[in-house]
């Protein structure tokens, strides 16, 4: 298991890590209130794959996500109900699109942010938790995560 998240509690992104947000047509005008657009989105196998694994080996995986509102919180569930029951309603951490997520994360220094938005990401690396980016297809792998020092994978594979 890579060092970087060993003994460590895994906070998981949804959207561009394991839900393909940015595949859907027009996703940024329908995501708010679309009903079930949360729910319709495809998985990124690989990396969806790659938690699973994590889990399995006994690491221990919550999930972090963003929702603009109950809707989407109720979508975001049943995606995960289907997708990845392993993680427990318990461990689902879902927050508002303006909110911090190094704020939901308890004491970052036992913690790992893994998410595509660099801005997510900073905050946790600043202030002494570990950060990985995940680099996709709409993404650059040299973007304002590397001005901070922030290692990036192109897929959770790298890190089982
Ligand atoms: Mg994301």
């Amino acid at each position: 298991m890579n060092d970087l998240i060993k003994g460590k509690t895994l906070f998981v992104d949804m959207d561009g890590v394991i839900a393909n947000f940015e595949r859907e047509p027009n996703c940024v005008e329908r995501f708010a209130s679309e009903p079930l657009f949360f729910l319709g989105l495809q998985p990124i196998v690989h990396n969806l794959r790659a938690v699973r694994e994590l889990i399995a080996q006994g690491q221990k995986v919550k999930i972090l996500s963003a929702s603009p509102n109950e809707n989407a919180d109720r979508d975001k569930h049943l995606w995960l109900d289907f997708y990845l029951p392993q993680v427990e309603r318990e461990d689902r951490v879902i927050v508002r699109n303006s909110d911090s997520k190094a704020e939901y994360m308890g004491d970052l220094g036992k913690c790992v942010l893994i998410d595509d938005y660099s801005g997510n990401l900073i905050p946790v690396a600043l202030n002494g938790g570990t950060a990985i980016k995940v680099v996709n297809d709409y993404d650059k792998e040299i973007g304002t995560h590397t001005k901070y020092g922030i290692p990036y994978v192109k897929s959770l594979i790298q890190l089982v």
